[in-house]
């Protein structure tokens, strides 16, 4: 922003708009508009992305709501657009549309990177719209949880984040929200619904 006010500045200067302004006070003006037009531009992006998660994406924002009513008791916030669940049952992650759900209790890195990779999941959801649960969704639940997948990430040592839904959820959540998604050597649970014993990374 201070760029911009020196720019403006300049700019002001060079033109010497009103006599009686000076270039400090004209520059100021044209930060606050710029300001402005830059939450305009904002608002109209999530109403766009609101409203391409119910018509295009639907089913899942549908399945997303269903979810976030159970969730309603849980800590809410909003997140380019989408609406994040801190929740607390026995799961890592899920994101639905534009409604995406992340367990509160695990420590505070794995939270942050798991909303960008989660809002990755809606970023999916908004480009691929009906067909998200087919290409995403099913795979990814099946790459989570099938016992011969589990099976191949502990012996083979396979990242989680490799299969790609969740890599190239990683690289949209970091490209839009301009946050570290998790990296390749992020664990996860064993598997979707946690295990007591496992160790919660
Ligand atoms: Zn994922």
């Amino acid at each position: 922003m201070s760029k911009i006010a020196g720019k403006l500045k300049k700019v002001c200067r060079r033109v010497n708009i009103e006599k009686a302004v000076t270039a400090d006070i004209c520059a100021a003006r044209g930060l606050q508009f710029f300001k402005a037009i830059m939450k305009i531009l904002k608002i109209i992006k999530w109403v766009l992305f609101f409203i391409v998660q119910w018509t295009w994406g639907f089913l899942q924002s549908f399945l997303g709501l269903m979810l976030f009513i159970r969730f309603r008791h849980c800590k809410r916030f909003g997140y380019h657009g989408a609406l994040g669940v801190l929740h607390d049952a026995p799961f890592g992650g899920v994101s639905l549309g534009m409604f995406f759900f992340v367990n509160g209790a695990r420590d505070e890195k794995w939270i942050k990177e798991s909303i960008v990779h989660e809002y990755g999941h809606c970023v999916q959801s908004l480009l691929l719209g009906p067909f998200y649960l087919f290409v995403i969704g099913i795979p990814s639940i099946v790459w989570c949880n099938a016992k011969r997948n589990i099976k191949k990430r502990e012996t083979k040592g396979v990242s989680y984040y490799s299969f790609y839904p969740e890599k190239y959820a990683n690289r949209l959540g970091e490209a839009v929200a301009k946050e570290s998604a998790p990296s390749l050597k992020s664990g996860i649970p064993k598997a979707f619904f946690e295990n007591k014993d496992a160790p919660k990374d």
